[in-house]
């Protein structure tokens, strides 16, 4: 390792915590972002460049020492040499790496800690080599044990150094709630147009980093695929009966409450009530009875036959909308029983009209609820669309296969978004899960301008969600 990892490190560390690639190492595609560890910065300290050349200028120093003879008891240990050597060192080193350091970031703070790591180590370095300044001082034992405690000492506050070398420069060692790109996105996003997208950035990175694809309907009736799902015991639930048919859709209701609660109510006969599925705000699904067997839940009275039910977490509170991972969880459930049951993906507000409808639509016969929000209707019912949009993209993959794109310099993250009929926010929010360690030096430097309209350069990568 060397100034130039050392540097780069430095350099990077105005910005972020640094990452294996930063110190020039594992650039396999899956390792890229892996957070720099303990030794590689340890490694990185020692600056090869001049040790290399100290260690033949020192050797040539001992050459020159004359022996013992009775003329000369104790020959002339050019003290004076080697200390100079010794200076030019450690000069030459403190003087590199923040050289260096300014030249790869273009200024900024001066690198204390990197440049107090490579001293001492360079330090060390010298003191445990032949050539080392203080031989002249020591004698006997001394001799030998004078290099081994110098070196031993080098390491011990080199390792300490670079402990502190892993985080970024000025928050070393603060709480990391978020993933640093994920946090650096949610203002790019937000600046972008979007103010509630910092809050589904932090959403979604407490979340699961889960495939999103179709759900499907098993021979015993449950829902399976790539989701969070459980099943009710007993299953179905006591609250419901049997003998549905041909079904309108779906319906969306509110918990006025959370999943737990929902799950122990429905479970309870004198509650007399049921749902088809709960889903919680992080996504859990939880499915209460079968699907294709005429399971009926009882959820909307005159609308219990021909309607499945769903109903969604909102902490108490029907006016708060639905999280992201509530939306997605939503449309893979409303697509697999569209698909199974054959009505159509499209919102219904009409208890004639086939698609994906809401309680309230059904009036004094449903049970005169104003479920899933509050007049005027404008909170949850109006994200039907954002559901129904990502179902049928689960359905019919939108543009472009999911997964990693490096950019060709032609076309900006907007344009990407619009082409491939993904939202801009899920491309970024993928892009920033994808570098757990942070984003490399043509990410970060894109989305710290904020511009996501402007040209990506060549080499950039970002990813596309599967919805
Ligand atoms: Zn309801």
């Amino acid at each position: 390792m060397s100034l130039g990892a050392l540097t780069s490190l430095a350099a990077v560390r105005d910005q972020r915590p640094p990452t294996k690639q930063d110190l020039g190492k594992s650039t396999a595609p899956e390792m890229v972002g892996q957070p720099a560890s303990l030794t590689d910065i340890l490694l990185s300290q020692v600056p090869t460049e001049l040790v290399a050349p100290y260690t033949l200028v020192s050797a040539a120093i001992v050459g020159a020492v004359g022996q013992p003879s009775k003329a000369m008891p104790k020959p002339d240990q050019l003290a004076t040499l080697r200390w100079l050597a010794f200076g030019i060192l450690i000069v030459a080193t403190a003087a590199l790496v923040w050289e260096g350091k300014r030249r790869k970031a273009q200024g900024g703070p001066f690198p204390l800690l990197e440049v107090t790591g490579a001293v001492i180590a360079a330090t060390g370095w010298a003191f445990a080599l032949p050539g080392s300044p203080l031989i002249p001082y020591v004698h006997g034992a001394l001799l030998t044990i004078t290099p081994l405690i110098a070196a031993f000492a080098a390491i011990a506050c080199s390792a300490f150094i670079a402990s502190a070398l892993q985080g970024p420069r000025g928050r070393i060692r603060v709480a990391r709630t978020l993933e640093p790109p994920v946090r650096e996105a949610a203002p790019v996003l937000a600046a972008a147009g979007n103010a509630n997208m910092s809050q589904v950035i932090s959403e979604r990175a407490k979340g699961e980093n889960m495939t999103i694809g179709k759900l499907h309907v098993q021979s015993d009736g449950r829902l399976n695929g790539p989701a969070s799902l459980s099943y009710n015991v007993p299953f179905p639930c006591v609250n419901g009966s049997y003998g549905s048919g041909a079904m309108m859709g779906v319906v969306m209701h509110t918990m006025v409450g959370n999943l737990p609660g929902t799950i122990s109510v429905f479970n309870k006969p004198s509650y007399q009530a049921s749902a088809h599925f709960g889903i919680a705000q992080d996504g859990h699904i939880h499915q209460f009875g079968p699907i294709g067997k005429g399971w009926i839940a009882w959820a909307q009275e005159a609308g219990n036959q021909a309607w499945y039910s769903i109903e969604h977490a909102d902490n108490a509170n029907p006016n708060n909308p639905l999280t992201d991972a509530q939306m997605t969880a939503s449309a893979q459930v409303v697509e697999c029983l569209s698909a199974f049951a054959g009505f159509p993906l499209q919102i219904s507000d009409d208890v004639n009209a086939k698609g994906y409808g809401v309680h309230n639509m059904g009036g004094a016969a449903w049970g005169g609820h104003t479920c899933p929000d509050l007049p005027p209707h404008h909170v949850r019912s109006a994200q039907r669309a954002e559901i129904l949009r990502r179902a049928a993209a689960i359905r019919s993959p939108v543009t472009g296969q999911s997964g990693k794109y490096v950019a060709d310099g032609t076309k900006s993250l907007a344009d990407v978004a619009a082409s491939s009929g993904r939202l801009l926010e899920n491309i970024v929010w993928l892009t920033a899960v994808q570098h757990p360690g942070g984003f490399g030096p043509l990410e970060a430097k894109y989305f710290n301008a904020g511009d996501l309209h402007a040209v990506m350069p060549v080499g950039m990568v970002y990813w596309l969600p599967g919805y």
